[in-house]
């Protein structure tokens, strides 16, 4: 069976979703088709765009510091204005679908996670004021019994060895499990539902306020237990007396899951054609032009015919890439995958990684190097193909990892593929 859309954009995380929304707001039909839902959904929410730049801390706004990144770092390919414009529509979208994102007038903001650790990041919900903390004199750091990968006293153990939050008083309290007889560790996706009922919101604001009698604080630190959407978050912060503030986890995470919810909420709303559980497994390509993928999908094999597609496959883990003994390519085109620095990967497997945590690893930088429309390029730097773009972690000439960079990358890539896969048709 074969079906026709003007753009087929195949990858439902950050990226994928952002382009799907971008080109259906300019009246292009879209086809959204992935094989799963992509690290949006397991994630913490946060969009980082740029924490560190050239290894060092980005203090001010991330946008400031786009000019001095290489030149074919995505950003500067995208470019500032573009880079702003894309993360103004996702700030937009996910506002109308109760997902609002903000920014710290101070520069990224550093929201401390449930090991211990300031993260870099620009935009979050309204949950992620991690500069609260670091205005307060107190902080009460609660979890949950049973809940796996979070103790509060490891937290505090970790927080307090911030100079600035040096001076800070830290309690620790443990609410008790509302879901006993659960054959496994609890997850704060599963506290989260709960508290999407009325008696959850009862649970947690009676529990952190009995919490807050016995040790008083200016602000509570806890997993992201408030609920799933923005109306359970209002209600539980509007019920307890002091800000709260929710710590990126280890996955599942929820923020994430309330931004994957929100945008494809969007993309409902336009009608947008998502086909899940399909898997590309080959293209049907005249020259430079790509004139369908093959997919297998729940009904067998199915070809999708479009005038433009964008790639948002993802990395080594999305499964946008595949690697052999000594070789990774990207997994439909075979197009060749690079380091960041353009130089190709090494021969041995063994040196994709850096023995020291923080180094230079390959696997992280590697990706499909493009020019500034996403354009794929071959290892000459010409074009590979004509209607075909990329976007997200696909893309090379960057690490999110080292950066803190990856939603950020991934929305500004997608906006600028989009923008082209719409100007060919
Ligand atoms: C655990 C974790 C936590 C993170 N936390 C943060 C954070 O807090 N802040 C931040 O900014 N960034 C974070 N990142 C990084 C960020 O999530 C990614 O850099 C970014 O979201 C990349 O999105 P993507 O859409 O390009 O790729 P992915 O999210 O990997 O999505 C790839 C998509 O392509 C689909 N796909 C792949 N191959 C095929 C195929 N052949 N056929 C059909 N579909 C296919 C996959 O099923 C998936 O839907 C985190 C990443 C991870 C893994």
């Amino acid at each position: 069976m074969s079906r026709t859309t003007d753009i087929l954009v195949v990858g439902s995380g950050m990226a994928g979703l952002m382009a799907a929304i971008v080109a259906c707001s300019r009246g292009k039909r879209v086809t959204l088709l992935s094989r799963g839902c992509g690290s949006l959904s397991i994630g913490s929410g946060c969009v980082d765009v740029l924490g560190y730049a050239n290894g060092r801390p980005v203090e001010g706004n991330p946008l400031d510091a786009l000019d001095a990144l290489p030149e074919r770092h995505p950003y500067r390919l995208v470019g500032r204005d573009g880079v702003a414009q894309a993360l103004a529509l996702l700030r937009d979208v996910c506002a109308r679908h109760g997902a609002p994102l903000e920014s710290s007038a101070g520069g990224n903001r550093r929201v401390p996670t449930i090991l211990g650790t300031l993260k870099p990041t620009w935009l979050t919900l309204p949950s992620g004021r991690g500069e609260l903390l670091e205005k307060a004199g107190s902080a009460l750091v609660v979890s949950v019994d049973g809940l796996k990968d979070s103790h509060p006293a490891l937290a505090t153990a970790q927080l307090r060895r911030y100079p600035h939050l040096a001076g800070i008083s830290w309690h620790e309290a443990h609410l008790e499990n509302p879901i006993p007889g659960a054959h496994r560790n609890l997850s704060p996706l599963d506290i989260a539902r709960y508290v999407e009922s009325p008696e959850g919101v009862s649970w947690l604001t009676a529990g952190l306020r009995k919490a807050l009698r016995a040790a008083p604080a200016d602000v509570v630190l806890l997993p992201p237990v408030c609920g799933l959407g923005d109306a359970a978050w209002q209600a539980v912060s509007a019920a307890v007396p002091v800000p709260l503030i929710e710590m990126p986890t280890l996955p599942p995470g929820v923020g994430g899951l309330r931004l994957y919810t929100a945008l494809k909420d969007e993309l409902r709303e336009h009608d947008v054609d998502m086909v899940e559980n399909a898997r590309i497994t080959g293209a049907d390509c005249d020259g430079r032009r790509c004139a369908a993928l093959v997919a297998e999908t729940a009904c067998g094999l199915r070809r999708f015919a479009a005038r433009a597609f964008v790639m948002a496959t993802g990395g080594f883990m999305g499964g946008g890439f595949l690697s052999s003994p000594g070789e990774a390519r990207e997994a439909v085109f075979g197009l060749p995958v690079l380091q960041a620095d353009g130089a190709p990967l090494p021969r041995r497997p063994e040196d994709w990684s850096d023995r020291d945590i923080f180094g230079n690893h390959a696997f992280a930088s590697a990706g499909v190097m493009v020019d500034a429309a996403m354009s794929p390029l071959r290892l000459d730097g010409m074009p590979a193909l004509d209607n075909v773009f990329f976007a997200g972690r696909s893309v090379g000439g960057y690490d999110f990892a080292s950066e803190k960079s990856g939603n950020g990358v991934a929305v500004a890539t997608a906006w600028r593929a989009a923008l082209s896969a719409c100007a060919q048709c």
